[in-house]
């Protein structure tokens, strides 16, 4: 599946915010959102228009970054949210924190998304006893998410459990540290997911 392959501080640079997509080094003072000011390119700097739809669309690239989509699989969770019951909003972030490379970055195996993701198309991960390598599988409620045998010790996985401890581990999730797997103990509420996201503003930019 595509993915982004450019700079990813330059991502955050454009939202204007931190969206943690290099692990460690975000939380150091090497972060180019704290050491550039404005955003990426020569008019970065420039005055800023703010319009309704600019607020939208900025929104949802903020969303769409973060979880490392690109706008057509994004897009899938809207429309699927948009069929389901319940809070269109809700559902789609529901929707993105069940992909399985995220379940993997939230327990802390990988570092980042984006290592999450590699680890489960490098066939590194296991969902009830069987190896996914599709980082979109759908994790369900009940679902134990592990790391293969071989890859357990791997310097990679420590390092990220150890720099996931400054992390707070989802309740919706729970954590076996010594045998690196966790289980989706439930769906996320709202309250337990991401207070930064204005989701509203991504279902009014995809309804107009
Ligand atoms: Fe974003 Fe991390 Fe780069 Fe900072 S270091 S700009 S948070 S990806």
């Amino acid at each position: 599946m595509a993915r982004y392959c450019g700079p990813v501080c330059r991502l955050c640079r454009r939202e204007g915010e931190k969206l943690f997509l290099k692990g460690e080094r975000c939380f150091t003072n090497k972060c180019a959102v704290e050491r550039r000011e404005g955003g990426p390119g020569q008019h970065g700097r420039g005055r800023q228009s703010y319009s309704d739809y600019k607020v939208q669309l900025r929104e949802k690239q903020k969303v769409k970054r973060s979880y490392g989509l690109l706008e057509k699989s994004f897009r899938k969770y809207f429309e699927r949210a948009a069929r389901t019951k319940g809070v269109t909003g809700t559902q789609m972030l529901v929707g993105l924190e069940t992909r399985l490379d995220n379940i993997v970055y939230r327990l802390g195996f990988g570092i980042s998304r984006r290592q999450a993701r590699q680890m489960v198309s490098h066939g590194h991960i296991l969902v009830n006893g069987k190896r996914v390598t599709i980082p979109s599988y759908a994790v369900s409620v009940g679902d134990v998410v592990e790391v293969a045998e071989k890859f357990k010790k791997h310097p990679m996985v420590n390092a990220a459990m150890e720099s996931a401890q400054s992390r707070m581990i989802p309740e919706w999730l729970s954590l076996d540290k010594q045998g690196v797997k966790g289980t989706v103990s439930a769906l996320p509420t709202r309250d337990q997911l991401s207070q930064s996201i204005n989701e509203q503003l991504i279902v009014e930019l995809y309804s107009r």
